[in-house]
C-alpha cells in the first residue's frame, strides 16, 4: 500500500519534502527526471522480484559452481560464477576431426549446458594446443556465442588448431593471449591468476616440443576457496612454479594435472598445494593407464580425497567461498 502512495506522489510531482526540487533551472529538470528514473527502477525491480521468486533466487546465488565434465580421455570443465556468467576451461577431445566418434562438444558440453539453460559462454580458455583440451570448441562454437579465447599464445602448426583459430575470427569471438602474472577480471568477487607459463617453461617448446609444460595454469579463487587448474604441465613445470611460487600455489581443490599421469603430480608440488580434492579428468579404461597407480597412492598417503570422471562421471563444486560440497552424476 505505502509502495503505490509513493508511486502516486511521484507521478503527481509530489515529491516527499526533502526531495523537492525549488529551483527550476533546466538541470534541475535533469536531476528530477534522472532521480524520477532511479526511484521507478528500484520500485519495478523490488515487485518484479517479488513477483518472480526464480529469479530472486537466481539473484540471490552467491555460489560458484566448478564442473568437471565426464568427457573421455580429456579436459572439460565449466565455471559458472556468482553472477551468473559462464566459462570454460578446455573442452575435451573430439575424434571426430579423425574418423573417430567421439566429441566431447557434442557428447558432455553442449548438453550440460543447454540443460543449464546457459545460452552464451563468456569465454572460453584453452591450456595448450593438444587436441584432447580444445577438440569440442568446434560443436561448442556452432551451438553458443562465445565472447572470449584465451590461450597461451603458442604457435602449433597442427591443423585442426589452425582450423579453430580461423573458425573463431570468422565467428568474431575476441582472443586474448595470457601469460604468467596476468590477472583476468571476470568479475569482482572473484580472483582469477595465471601462475604459468613461465619465461623458464617456453624453451620446452622449442627445443622438447612439449606442449604439455606449457600449459596455462591457473588459480582461481572465491573468498577462502581456491581451485588449482593445471593443464598437463608434467614435473619439470611443477618443479619450477613449486620453487617460484611457493605458498603461492596453496588450493583447497586440485584439478590434477595431465590426467594423473605418473609424469605429474610430484611431492614437491603437492606439499605447495596442499589440497583437500584432488579432481582427476580421465576416459573409462583410456589406453595410457591414468590415473598412475602410483599418483593414487600419493594422494591417499597424503589424506588428499580423489575423484575421477571415469568412475565418478561428472564432478561438481559449489562453494559460496567459505565451506564447498562436491556432487557427482554417479552419486560416489
Ligand atoms: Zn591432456
Amino acid at each position: 500500500m505505502k509502495r503505490l502512495i509513493f508511486i502516486k506522489q511521484i507521478k503527481n510531482n509530489h515529491l516527499p519534502k526533502s526531495l523537492k526540487i525549488q529551483n527550476r533551472s533546466r538541470n534541475d529538470f535533469q536531476c528530477r527526471n534522472y532521480l524520477k528514473f532511479f526511484l521507478f527502477s528500484i520500485l519495478f525491480i523490488g515487485i518484479f522480484i517479488q513477483e518472480n521468486p526464480c529469479l530472486a533466487q537466481s539473484l540471490k546465488n552467491k555460489n560458484l559452481i566448478v564442473t568437471l565434465l565426464s568427457a573421455g580421455q580429456g579436459d572439460a570443465i565449466v565455471i559458472q560464477t556468482p553472477k551468473g556468467k559462464t566459462y570454460l576451461i578446455d573442452t575435451g577431445p573430439n575424434e571426430t576431426l579423425f574418423g573417430g566418434s567421439f566429441d566431447a562438444g557434442k557428447e558432455a558440453i553442449v548438453p550440460f549446458l543447454k540443460f543449464n539453460k546457459i545460452a552464451f559462454l563468456d569465454g572460453i580458455l584453452v591450456t595448450h594446443p593438444h587436441l584432447d583440451h580444445y577438440g569440442g570448441t568446434f560443436t561448442v562454437l556452432e551451438n553458443f556465442k562465445v565472447n572470449q579465447f584465451l590461450d597461451s599464445g603458442i604457435q602449433t602448426r597442427a591443423p585442426p588448431y589452425l582450423k579453430l583459430l580461423l573458425e573463431l575470427e570468422k565467428k568474431g569471438v575476441g582472443y586474448r593471449i595470457v601469460k604468467a602474472k596476468d590477472k583476468i577480471n571476470w568479475e569482482r568477487a572473484l580472483k582469477l591468476e595465471i601462475l604459468a607459463p613461465t619465461k623458464e617453461l617456453y624453451p620446452n617448446i622449442e627445443e622438447k616440443n612439449n606442449y604439455n609444460n606449457c600449459s596455462i595454469v591457473l588459480k582461481l579463487t572465491y573468498k577462502s576457496v581456491s581451485f588449482l587448474f593445471t593443464g598437463d604441465i608434467e614435473k619439470e613445470a611443477e618443479e619450477v612454479l613449486a620453487k617460484k611460487l611457493k605458498r603461492k600455489l596453496r588450493s583447497k581443490i586440485l584439478k590434477v594435472a595431465h590426467h594423473g599421469s605418473k609424469t605429474s603430480s610430484t611431492l614437491v608440488f603437492l606439499m605447495r598445494v596442499q589440497p583437500e580434492v584432488a579432481l582427476i579428468s580421465c576416459g573409462v579404461k583410456n589406453p595410457f593407464g591414468h590415473p598412475h597407480a602410483l599418483i593414487l597412492n600419493r594422494f591417499n598417503d597424503l589424506g588428499v580425497k580423489v575423484y575421477r570422471t571415469d568412475q565418478d562421471g561428472t564432478i561438481q563444486i559449489i562453494t559460496d567461498g567459505k565451506k564447498y560440497k562436491i556432487k557427482t552424476s554417479k552419486g560416489n
